[in-house]
């Protein structure tokens, strides 16, 4: 989002448990109807969030994941056999570390790589302290074998995921990193590839996809201003509207193509008040009224004359092309082609994740597995209660990539698949206890089996 532009959502509305969003941006208040956030105070709520609850150590800054793979344990299996398998998957473990520190190329990397790990197991130990929490008076050696059995065993039980990556630090420095997990939440939304037109000359240098682009080239390094061509934004969503205004904000003038008639009840102008939204109808208004003229002109080197002096709209028209010298050819619903100069073009019309580190770049989670991955018509299929992908049990997914497209949906992801995991541990730790206890009876078998790794596997 650029700094000028205001969220959808209220600010409380994307407010988190234990942290009012007005205290953290006090005296920001625009009006009591319309209380909508800039970037920079939503950013700065979320920055502020982590610190106050103290949840640093849960983050890992500039990490960049390229694989998330599942480690299957073989099915068919003996006690005995299990136990050599799980040792098999522990060493495939260990040697997943050492892989990456053989890549490394500096002292550092073994230092990252073991804060991986340790946090992974941390993070096991944590989470099997949570699943503990009242069973106060338990022998202590015995909590330490349903730990460890839990955070080892349990998580091979069902094959542990690893995750490949590198971290980016200072300067253009690339450490790689890998880790194992029992679970894996994907949560990385659904704006990473801009949907595009595929017509000649989408790759031009002077086509864009996103709106960042646009708020570079206004900016004092870029050259984009009043007494440039105009700017072209193709696309009728939030975005298009927002590459608009933010060219208008700057004095540069906006030819504005979509498919869609402007009275079209699909736009999303619609349903959005105008009381809590003016800008966007202000959009949505020059969209029905500042329209270039139907009538056909055959000559494609006259039409400026009929363009609006700040903006103009083109409903119903579609790109045929770019071309080299900065002409778009874009054809109406009469079949007129139009040719127009142009300075800068963004096409803002969708985006989809880029889940390039999954099998299949994760198209096999979708609700229809033979298309990709988008947000609204084929999102991640997952219980609705848990977040667990259907597909793919120990991989859960939340936000836009299960179809729930606004930060404040993101609480409701992110409780149910804590609650899930908790429910899960909590049912391990039982289990456990059972066993040691059946251990426990049968001549002290168990302290010997958790001891050495293998009867915690069961
Ligand atoms: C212009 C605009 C305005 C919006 N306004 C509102 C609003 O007012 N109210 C509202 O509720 N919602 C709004 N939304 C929607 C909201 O931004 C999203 O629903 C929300 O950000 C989704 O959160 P997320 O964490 O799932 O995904 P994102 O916020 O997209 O975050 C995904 C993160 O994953 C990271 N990532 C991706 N791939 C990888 C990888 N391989 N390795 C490591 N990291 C990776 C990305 O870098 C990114 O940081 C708006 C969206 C846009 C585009």
């Amino acid at each position: 989002m650029e700094g000028s532009m205001l969220t959808i959502s209220l600010g409380i509305w994307m407010e988190l448990p234990g942290v009012n969003y007005r205290d953290l941006t006090p005296g920001k208040r625009r009006s009591v109807s319309n209380d909508r956030a800039t970037p920079d105070e939503i950013s700065s709520y979320y920055k502020n969030y982590v610190k106050l609850m103290g949840l640093q150590k849960n983050f890992v800054d500039n990490a960049y994941v390229t694989s998330v793979q599942k480690l299957h344990r073989s099915h068919k299996s003996s006690l005995g056999t299990e136990k050599n398998s799980v040792n098999g998957q522990l060493n495939g473990v260990t040697n997943g570390f050492d892989y990456c520190n053989k890549n490394s190329t500096e002292n550092d990397q073994n230092g990252l790589v073991n804060g991986f790990s340790n946090e992974l197991q941390n993070g096991m130990e944590n989470s099997s302290r949570s699943g503990d929490i009242g069973e106060e008076g338990e022998d202590k050696r015995g909590k330490e074998g349903v730990r460890e059995s839990i955070g080892v065993s349990q998580g091979l039980s069902q094959g542990l995921w690893e995750v490949r990556g590198y971290q980016q630090l200072q300067g253009d420095t690339h450490v790689p990193f890998s880790l194992f997990a029992e679970n894996v939440v994907l949560a990385t939304g659904a704006s990473d590839s801009p949907a595009r037109l595929g017509v000649e000359g989408e790759d031009l240098p002077y086509v864009f996809h996103s709106v960042r682009d646009l708020g570079v080239a206004v900016s004092c390094q870029g050259n984009l201003g009043s007494s440039s061509d105009p700017v072209l934004v193709v696309g009728a969503g939030l975005s298009a509207a927002d590459a608009v205004l933010c060219a208008l904000n700057h004095r540069v003038s906006v030819l504005h193509a979509f498919r869609k008639r402007a009275d079209d009840p699909g736009l999303i102008f619609k349903q959005l008040p105008k009381t809590l939204y003016p800008e966007y109808h202000r959009v949505y208004h020059m969209m029905c009224s500042q329209v270039y003229p139907a009538s056909p002109i055959a000559n494609p080197t006259a039409p400026s004359s009929s363009l609006f002096p700040d903006y103009t709209s083109f409903p119903e028209h579609c790109v045929l092309s770019f071309q080299p010298d900065m002409h778009c050819v874009m054809r109406g619903s009469n079949g007129v082609l139009r040719v127009f100069k142009v300075s800068m073009v963004l096409v803002l019309i969708g985006t989809y994740p880029n889940l390039f580190f999954l099998k299949e770049q994760g198209q096999y989670l979708g609700l229809d597995p033979s298309r990709p991955i988008s947000c609204r018509q084929n999102p991640v299929d997952i219980n609705p209660y848990t977040f667990e992908c259907n597909a793919e049990p120990g991989l859960f997914a939340m936000g836009p990539l299960v179809g729930d497209n606004f930060v404040r949906f993101l609480k409701g992801g992110a409780l149910g698949i804590a609650s899930c995991l908790r429910k899960r541990l909590k049912k391990r730790i039982e289990k456990n206890r059972k066993l040691i206890a059946e251990e426990g009876g049968c001549g002290g078998r168990g302290r010997e089996g958790s001891g050495g790794g293998g009867g915690g596997f069961v």
